[in-house]
């Protein structure tokens, strides 16, 4: 293992993965530093949508970043499964919402709008019989649907194991460890200060989730990103998988590869704990059963929680850091993250490479919240 690198990169989820693989891309040999292991946080567990057309800030000030990234996780589909041996699942599909009442049209109506008017994507509505003939175990209760054409999903932990594989393929070094501070000259940083040694670099960049605040405090950059804790069910329902992702009554269940009906998610300010809790089991189950009522015999099989990375204003940081000459952001992307990773990676690393980028990252620089 050598003791110098170019960029170190401080976090292997999905931002610090996608950053190394657009630096390999570029012909720059990078170390991924990792306290834990590639994805074991929210990149791993998250529910892997790729929603472009809607989120916190989309329509609004995410919107050609989320087109881009989109487009560029399309591109990626293509190719980094061949680069990294690992499937990670993408792939393009419809969901279904469900109306109980009249309260729920407005929002669904917002959402067939935006669906219908975007290239490759499409809506319809669906009346209670239709709905009952597509899924007769809905709720009879459910009055509308409307079903949307045209997201694409894929498997967070796999993806970010992917993008982290074929970095290391192009010359990227994984290295198991916490990085506990910075080590300076001027204005620029010389190295990483690791629980185990030292290591040089001639950048770094920090992309450690919810816990780039603590890189902050060694960078004396206020990066104001907190945890917001995610639980998720998943559910062995012993029989055939709904024909669709299906949403309504508070619950959103999502086919995944794993053969398992994934319920999802919690949206909880709780600090740093990571702990499963009763309330999100409890939350989960109620809103699954009400959509579906079989789910009541469902097994759950496994139930994650992790932590988002989220900004004040729910739009993620990108860029330099203020006040430092080789010092890179890449994080606070809350809810999109898995969507993000290939847009904001390949911004970073043609900042670093070239100074300037034609991602569309303009107004996630760290300086607004000064
Ligand atoms: C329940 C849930 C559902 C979600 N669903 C979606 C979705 O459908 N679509 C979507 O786009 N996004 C989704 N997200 C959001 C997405 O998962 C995150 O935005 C994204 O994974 C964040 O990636 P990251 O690399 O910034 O952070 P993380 O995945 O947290 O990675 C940061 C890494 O840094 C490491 N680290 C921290 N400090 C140090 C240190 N000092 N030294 C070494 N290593 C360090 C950590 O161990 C961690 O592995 C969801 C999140 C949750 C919780």
């Amino acid at each position: 293992m050598t003791d110098s690198t170019q960029v170190a990169i401080i976090g292997g989820g999905a931002m610090g993965c996608a950053v190394a693989y657009y630096l390999a891309k570029a012909g720059v040999r990078s170390t991924i530093i990792e306290r834990e292991g590639i994805a074991t946080q929210a990149s791993g567990y998250n529910a892997g949508g790729l929603n472009p057309l809607q989120g916190a800030g989309i329509p609004g000030p995410l919107s050609d970043i989320a087109a881009a990234t989109f487009k560029m996780h399309g591109d990626l589909a293509q190719r980094l499964e061949d680069e990294s041996g690992v499937e990670y699942h993408h792939k393009t599909i419809a969901f279904v919402t469900v109306a109980f009442d009249d309260s729920d049209i407005p929002d669904m109506k917002e959402t067939h709008d935006i669906f219908e008017a975007a290239d490759g994507f499409d809506a319809h509505w669906l009346d209670a019989a239709e709905l009952r003939q597509m899924e007769p175990r809905l709720n009879p209760e459910a009055q509308r649907g409307l079903y949307a054409y045209g997201n694409a999903i894929l498997s967070g932990y796999d993806f970010t194991l992917a993008l982290a594989r074929a970095a290391e393929r192009m010359g990227t070094e994984i290295r198991q460890g916490r990085a506990a501070g910075l080590q300076t000259a001027g204005d620029r940083i010389t190295g990483i200060t690791l629980e185990d040694g030292e290591l040089a670099c001639d950048a770094v960049v920090i992309a450690s989730g919810p816990w780039s605040a603590q890189a902050g405090e060694w960078l004396g950059v206020s990066i104001p990103v907190e945890p917001y804790k995610g639980e998720i069910l998943r559910l062995s329902i012993g029989g055939a998988m709904p024909p669709y992702d299906f949403s309504g009554g508070g619950a959103n269940l999502h086919i995944r590869a794993d053969g398992l009906l994934w319920a999802g998610a919690t949206e909880e300010r709780k600090g740093f704990d990571r702990q499963p809790s009763e309330y999100a089991r409890h939350t989960l189950m109620k809103g699954a059963t009400k959509l579906m009522p079989f789910l009541k015999d469902a097994e759950i099989a496994r139930h994650t929680a992790c932590l988002r990375p989220l900004t004040p204003d729910w739009l993620p940081i990108v860029g330099t850091a203020p006040g430092w000459d080789n010092a890179y952001l890449a994080t606070g992307a809350g809810k999109k993250g898995i969507l993000l990773a290939p847009a904001i990676g390949n911004a970073v690393a043609d900042i670093i490479t070239g100074g300037d980028t034609e991602v569309p990252i303009g107004g996630f620089d760290v300086r607004r919240f000064e």
